[in-house]
């Protein structure tokens, strides 16, 4: 990360970056939020936050050059693996990315002998994204090179919820303190998940606002304030993340229509009003309008960082490319 690329306005980022001495994130994966330390989440965003501004300039420097970077995704994404390999790219590396449609998976490999098969093609990071949870954890265990967890089941997202934080972090300012609700399929989000560590490590009051049958025995336990109804759960609220109805991880009937659960829980201009005037408003995609969001808050720019969140998730995913690696592209930049 070069000082260069920090923007004027925060001072504070040029001290943050590159400390001086130790290594401000010691971690060899990036699996999940929970158990990161707080000085190491804010370490990842500053880096990210130089990226952000790096992008902005289009001032991109390829520091991670030679270094391969494959991307495995057994489900089905468009902003997690599109920013991931915009992310390399933007850095230098060679990214390959493929999807379970293509590999041999469907010939009835494991994940194990998965495993094996790449760590013997010797990437320096392995971005997977598996329907499972704790799946990508087992598959880590194999590699000898870096893991970033691109989504376990419902489990955790952890870039996900990096990159909200650092979007919540430029528009408000600041994350502690702010009172944040999470709405909709709590149960079976893994965006949920990580946001609750993440938002509650950083010194945010978290609430959840779901339907009974939507919401995790888990919530209390991880410290948010559970809600079942919109007005209560959004009084007073700095920021609002709606959440889609994940189907595909529903077995059974959790709700008794899209169409009831848009009157009594989708995002209105009017169940937004006891937020506060500023309120922001969050979505990680994709957004099913008319289900959990209605149009005219989704576009509504006043109020609306969703596409801010798909700019600062390659911002973010950079950051984590460039942190996980440190020890190789050091080595490289010293040899040179
Ligand atoms: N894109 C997010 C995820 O992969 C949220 C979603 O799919 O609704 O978890």
């Amino acid at each position: 990360m070069t000082n260069e690329s920090v923007p004027e306005r925060e001072p504070y980022l040029r001290a943050m970056i590159d400390p001086p001495g130790g290594n401000p994130f010691p971690q060899r994966h990036l699996l999940g939020i929970e158990g990161l330390p707080p000085e190491q989440i804010q370490y990842l965003l500053d880096v990210a936050e130089g990226y952000a501004a790096a992008q902005r300039s289009r001032q991109f420097r390829p520091k991670l050059r030679g270094l391969t970077q494959i991307n495995l995704f057994f489900e089905a994404s468009t902003r997690t693996l599109m920013s991931f390999e915009i992310a390399g790219k933007r850095l230098g590396m060679d990214t390959v990315s493929f999807s379970v449609d293509t590999s041999s998976i469907k010939k009835g490999e494991t994940l194990l002998d998965t495993a094996q098969t790449l760590n013997a093609m010797r990437p320096d990071v392995l971005v997977v994204r598996h329907g499972r949870s704790g799946a990508v954890s087992l598959l880590a265990q194999k590699m000898n090179c870096a893991v970033i967890n691109a989504g376990d089941g419902q489990h955790e997202h952890p870039t996900q919820a990096l990159l909200d934080a650092l979007t919540i972090r430029r528009r408000k300012g600041r994350i502690h303190g702010l009172t944040i609700a999470i709405c909709g399929d709590i149960l079976h989000s893994r965006v949920a998940r990580s946001n609750i560590h993440l938002l509650s490590a950083m010194g945010a009051r978290v609430r959840v606002v779901a339907p009974p049958t939507l919401l995790p025995y888990e919530c209390m336990r991880l410290g948010a304030e559970v809600f079942t109804n919109m007005e209560d759960g959004l009084k007073g609220c700095d920021v609002v993340m709606m959440l889609r109805l994940q189907k595909e991880r529903m077995q059974g009937a959790f709700l008794p229509s899209e169409r009831e659960f848009f009157h009594f829980y989708g995002l209105t201009e009017d169940k937004l009003k006891p937020a506060k005037p500023d309120v922001l408003v969050m979505h990680p995609g994709p957004m099913n309008r008319g289900v959990e969001i209605a149009t005219s808050v989704a576009d509504n720019l006043q109020h609306s960082a969703i596409e801010e969140q798909v700019e600062m998730g390659v911002a973010v995913r950079m950051g984590c490319l460039d942190v996980l690696t440190r020890h190789l592209h050091d080595q490289t930049e010293a040899d040179q």
